[in-house]
């Protein structure tokens, strides 16, 4: 692609390493950018940049929050004996959207992928531990996309914890094999919370 402006083309690069954007694509972005009004723009790149610098985790689930600890782990009402273990916060939206789950998460940043070279000790397990070691959780609720690495992921909790007094279950799988929670209905996905079944019956099926 010839450009007759480097700040052009640097813009357009830089928009193009985006998953999904193309040089064409970006360049189609960038002109409607050049189009709208100056503000829009500058309102666009400011939103970036200050997400970019400002992100914070809640210390407690791992899911994006602008306070030290998220609006679900504060919140008195929710129910901090229930867990459930999510692989991302794209499916902390998608659980919440159901309205049906009361307790709390825990964001595992990703699933065990040796692939990928993703092991346990680049996610969020041990905080999961330690939070199951204090005695205060009693239900562990699995609800991973129910693919090889999604199960991979909890069955490595679940050695980790299973000396532990705690319940451990995983989402009944109305989903189907191989679909990514946040696809999923939510009606689909609020029953099968509802419906989830031991963890242990879910390995030998
Ligand atoms: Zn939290």
């Amino acid at each position: 692609m010839e450009f007759s402006s480097k700040l052009l083309e640097n813009a357009v690069n830089e928009m193009s390493q985006l998953p999904g954007i193309g040089k064409r694509t970006a360049l189609r972005l960038v002109l409607h950018m050049l189009r709208q009004p100056e503000n829009q723009t500058f309102q666009l790149a400011n939103a970036l940049t200050k997400v970019r610098a400002e992100i914070n985790f809640c210390k407690s689930c791992h899911n994006i929050s602008d306070t030290v600890l998220c609006e679900i782990c504060s919140n008195p009402k929710r129910n901090s004996e229930l867990i459930c273990v999510v692989e991302d916060i794209r499916d902390v939206m998608a659980v919440e959207n159901t309205s049906s789950f009361k307790g709390l998460y825990h964001v595992l940043g990703g699933k065990i992928s040796p692939m990928d070279g993703i092991g346990p000790q680049d996610l969020n397990i041990t905080t999961l531990v330690e939070k199951v070691k204090t005695g205060e959780v009693k239900e562990l609720i699995f609800a991973m996309s129910p693919t090889m690495e999604g199960d991979t992921t909890n069955f490595y909790i679940f050695r980790q914890i299973q000396d532990y007094n705690v319940a451990t279950s995983t989402i009944a799988r109305g989903v189907a094999a191989g679909n990514e929670l946040e696809y999923t209905d939510e009606i689909t996905l609020g029953r099968s919370i509802i419906d989830r079944v031991p963890f242990e019956a879910s390995l030998k099926s």
